[in-house]
């Protein structure tokens, strides 16, 4: 919410130039006469240019949540192909991205959801591809909240029972300076099924840009088959994502949690 605030502040500011801008090009519409129109007037254009641009190249804000879902008493689920290609969260497929992540588990995360989020955490780190570090991120460096939310979501349809088990997504930024993401990671304590390796590595997934997969052995199956290891296509999709962020965030950050 803070970094919301301040890309919000930072937009109110490029507002207020632009009416500067526009204050200034009607001054110089009325006092035309003047010997210093002319350099005025390129000055006049070029300002409106870098405002236009830094304008054009601003974005904030872009976020992307999914659920993590538990089909119960379902017949049979169907294998439906077996395509593992795995799509990216569509909100980080055109963003550059450090591979680095700074991480942190909200106040009163119980220790049980911690450690499955641990164990998820030490899946990812295990890859190579990405490097998740406890700690708290600064300015424009990519993050992920891990935490917990209590809600009966129970729907039944039929024979089937929906439980939502999980939710998890990235908030991604874009600016001329870079992207990066604040991810976000949660599990439904509502149903203890949730309190699991599967689901935690799952809304883990999400948070780190991965979409789902119509491969029930992969971690990104739409509901949770208990999988906890990743598969080709898991690991292809995260290489994908972090093929052209940078690899070398040396930052040092403390606040372990
Ligand atoms: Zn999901």
């Amino acid at each position: 919410m803070r970094y919301f605030l301040k890309t919000l502040f930072r937009g109110l500011l490029l507002i207020a130039i632009m009416v500067g801008i526009v204050a200034f090009a009607g001054w110089k519409a009325t006092g035309g006469q003047s010997s210093l129109a002319a350099p005025l007037n390129n000055l006049r254009a070029s300002m409106l240019n870098t405002a236009g641009s830094i304008l054009s190249n601003f974005q904030i804000g872009n976020f992307k949540i999914d659920t993590s879902k538990l089909i119960g008493q379902q017949k049979e689920v169907k294998p439906k192909t077996t395509d593992s290609t795995i799509p990216i969260e569509s909100n980080v497929a055109s963003l550059t991205l450090s591979n680095t992540y700074y991480y942190h588990f909200q106040e009163g995360t119980p220790q049980s959801v911690k450690n499955v989020f641990l164990q998820a955490i030490n899946t990812y780190n295990n890859t190579g591809i990405v490097k998740l570090v406890p700690g708290t991120a600064s300015g424009m460096q990519n993050s992920i909240a891990m935490g917990t939310y209590n809600q009966n979501t129970t729907n039944v349809q039929g024979d089937t029972v929906d439980m939502e088990l999980g939710k998890g997504g990235p908030e991604s930024f874009q600016s001329t300076l870079g992207d990066w993401v604040h991810g976000s990671a949660k599990l439904n304590v509502y149903y203890p099924a949730a309190t699991s390796v599967s689901v935690a590595t799952h809304e883990l997934g999400h948070a780190l840009g991965l979409g789902h997969s119509s491969d029930p052995q992969s971690v990104m199956y739409p509901t949770d088959q208990g999988m906890t290891q990743l598969t080709q296509g898991d690991l292809s999709t995260l290489r994908t994502i972090y093929s052209n962020g940078s690899t070398n965030d040396t930052t040092t950050n403390n606040n372990n949690q």
